[in-house]
C-alpha cells in the first residue's frame, strides 16, 4: 500500500525560476499541496490535475492558519496516505518554521524529507546588487528575525555582539520594526552612518530597494510608505550596490506588459520580455477553439492523397491538422503534396512533424503569398487550406484565379479569452500599462470587444507592440496608432523591437 510521505519543500524567493528541480519534482508528484501565500503561483502549474490545493496563508481577511493546525493538517493528509508537499517561501528551515512541523511528523512516525529553497536572506540582496561577503569588506553575514516585540522586557538577542561581531547583518520580518532595530543596533555600538537598504518584494518585477543608513533607516521607510515583505541589510557591502546593480537596471525593469497571446501561447513572449525585466500581465484576449465540426477536414484527410498543394497559414493550423491525422490514424507518410508554410514559424512547426516546408513565404499578405505559389499552381491542381474558421479570404480566392481548386476546411477556432475585461480597463484607465502586445488581428478585435465601449481609447494610453504589418493594419483600422512593429514577424522578432522601444 502507498505510505503517506511529507515533503517540506522550498518555493525559493519569488523569481519563478529560483526553485529547485527537485522541488518540482515533489510539486509533480504530489497528492496535496499545503502552500502559504507563495513564490509565484505558476508552480503550481506543476502539480497534477486532480491534485488537493490547501492553502493556510493569509487570505484577504488576513487570517492566517495557526502553525499547530498546519502540523496536525500534514499529519491527517500523510496519514491518508497521501504524498504531502508543504511548500514555503525562500528555504523551509530559515524562519520557514519547518523544524516545528518535521518535529511533529517525526512525533506521528510519518517519513519526511527537506528541500531546501533559495532563500530571500542571499537572494534577495543579489537582486539589488548586493553580495552579503565581499572580499576586503565582509568576512561574515548574519540572518536575524526582525520580528521581537520591542515591548518584551527579556530580549533573546544579543545585540551588544550582534551589533558589531558580524559584518552583514540580514533582517527578515523587520520592516514595521526598524526603529527598535535600529535603535538597538546604535546604541551598541554600530556606527549610524553604516550603509543599509530595505529590498521589497525582491526578485520580483515589483523589487523596490531603498538605499539608506542605520541612522537614517526607520524614518526614510516611513516616509516612503515601504511594506513587508521586506529585508533590512546593514553593512559596508550595501555601498557595492552602486556598482553591481543589475535586475533592475534592465531596460524594461518595472514596465507592466499587456500579452493577449491564447494562454498555451503565451509562455514564449512573456520569457522573452521577462528576460528584459518586464512585469508581463497575461491577459489572453483570444481562446483556441476546436471548429464546430472537424467533418470536412476529416473528409479533406480522408482523401489526402488527392491534394497537390498543402498550404499552411499559421501554427495553430498545423497543429490541428495532425491531431486530426493522428485522429484518422495516419503520419506524415501520407502526405504527398506540395507544402507552402506561411511566416519561419508555421514552417518551423511543420518541421517538427518532419515536413520541410517546399516553400516559405515570409510576406504574410496574400498577394506576396501568391507571387511566390504562382509558378507552382497550374489549372486544375487541387489544393487544401486547413485554417481559422474566420480568417481573409482574399487567398483563395486568388488561388481560384490561378484555375486551381481550392477546399478551404476550418482546423480550429479563435473566440474572445475569458480574461475580465473590466479588471484590465480599470489598469489601463489608471496608467497601469506600460505596453500592450498583439500577435494577430485577432488578439486586437478580441481585446477590444473585451475592454468595451472605449476599449480603443484605453489601449491607446499605453504603447503599442504589433508583431507585423497584417495586426498594425487591424489596429490602425480601430483608429490605434502603433508605436512598433516587428521586423521579422515572430515572437522573436516582436521582443527585439519592443527592446529597441525601451532601450534608447
Ligand atoms: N523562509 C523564508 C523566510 C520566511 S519569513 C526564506 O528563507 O526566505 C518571511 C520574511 O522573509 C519576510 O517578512 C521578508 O523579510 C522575507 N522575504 C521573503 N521573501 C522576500 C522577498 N521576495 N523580498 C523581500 N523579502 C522577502
Amino acid at each position: 500500500m502507498k505510505q503517506g510521505f511529507v515533503y517540506l519543500v522550498g518555493a525559493g524567493p519569488g523569481d519563478y525560476g529560483l526553485i529547485s528541480i527537485k522541488a518540482i519534482e515533489c510539486i509533480k508528484q504530489a497528492d496535496t499541496i499545503v502552500y502559504d501565500r507563495l513564490a509565484d503561483d505558476r508552480l503550481l502549474d506543476h502539480a497534477r490535475p486532480n491534485v488537493e490545493l490547501i492553502y493556510v496563508g493569509k487570505a484577504s481577511s488576513d487570517h492566517t492558519m495557526r502553525q499547530e493546525d498546519i502540523n496536525q493538517l500534514l499529519v491527517d493528509k500523510a496519514q491518508e496516505n497521501k504524498v504531502v508537499v508543504r511548500l514555503k517561501g525562500g528555504d523551509p528551515f530559515v524562519f520557514g518554521r519547518g523544524g516545528e512541523e518535521a518535529l511533529k511528523l517525526l512525533k506521528n512516525n510519518i517519513k519526511f524529507e527537506i528541500v531546501p529553497g533559495i532563500t530571500s536572506a542571499i537572494s534577495v540582496p543579489a537582486y539589488a546588487g548586493i553580495p552579503v561577503t565581499h572580499r576586503g569588506i565582509a568576512t561574515s553575514f548574519a540572518v536575524i528575525t526582525g520580528h521581537e516585540d520591542p515591548t518584551k522586557a527579556e530580549s533573546n538577542m544579543k545585540w551588544d555582539k550582534l551589533a558589531t561581531a558580524v559584518d552583514t547583518l540580514v533582517f527578515l520580518m523587520g520592516v514595521e520594526n526598524l526603529p527598535h532595530i535600529t535603535r538597538k543596533l546604535i546604541e551598541h555600538g554600530r556606527p549610524a552612518e553604516t550603509p543599509a537598504a530595505v529590498i521589497r518584494w525582491g526578485t520580483k518585477p515589483e523589487q523596490e530597494v531603498l538605499v539608506t543608513t542605520v541612522g537614517q533607516a526607520a524614518g526614510d521607510v516611513a516616509a516612503k510608505g515601504l511594506k513587508p515583505p521586506a529585508i533590512f541589510i546593514v553593512g559596508q557591502v550595501v555601498a557595492l550596490r552602486d556598482k553591481l546593480a543589475w535586475f533592475d537596471n534592465k531596460p524594461m525593469f518595472g514596465k507592466k506588459v499587456l500579452v493577449t497571446r491564447a494562454r498555451e501561447q503565451a509562455s514564449a513572449l512573456t520569457e522573452g520580455l521577462a528576460k528584459l525585466g518586464a512585469d508581463c500581465i497575461e491577459a489572453p484576449a483570444i481562446k483556441i477553439m476546436p471548429p464546430e465540426t472537424y467533418q470536412p477536414l476529416d473528409d479533406a484527410i480522408a482523401a489526402i492523397k488527392e491534394y497537390d498543394w498543402l498550404i499552411f497559414t499559421s501554427v495553430n493550423g498545423v497543429e490541428h491538422f495532425f491531431a486530426r491525422l493522428a485522429a484518422a490514424k495516419l503520419d506524415t507518410r501520407a502526405i504527398a503534396a506540395k507544402v507552402a508554410a506561411i511566416g519561419s514559424q508555421t514552417a518551423s512547426r511543420l518541421q517538427s512533424y518532419g515536413i520541410t516546408a517546399d516553400i516559405v513565404p515570409a510576406e504574410f499578405r496574400a498577394e506576396g503569398i501568391i507571387e511566390m505559389l504562382e509558378p507552382h499552381i497550374t489549372a486544375g491542381m487541387k489544393v487544401l487550406i486547413p485554417r481559422a474558421v474566420v480568417a481573409r479570404d482574399i487567398l483563395p480566392e486568388k488561388l481560384k484565379g490561378l484555375g486551381a481548386c481550392v477546399n478551404v476546411v476550418p482546423a480550429y477556432r479563435t473566440v474572445t479569452g475569458d480574461t475580465d475585461g473590466q479588471v484590465l480597463a480599470d489598469k489601463l484607465t489608471a496608467g497601469q500599462i506600460d505596453l500592450v502586445t498583439f500577435t494577430s488581428s485577432s488578439t486586437v478585435t478580441n481585446l477590444l470587444h473585451l475592454l468595451g465601449a472605449n476599449g480603443a481609447q484605453l489601449v491607446a494610453k499605453a504603447k503599442i507592440a504589433c508583431i507585423g504589418p497584417i495586426t498594425a493594419e487591424t489596429c490602425m483600422n480601430h483608429g490605434i496608432k502603433p508605436d512598433v512593429i516587428a521586423e521579422e514577424y515572430t515572437i522573436k522578432g516582436l521582443v527585439e523591437a519592443i527592446t529597441t522601444l525601451f532601450c534608447d
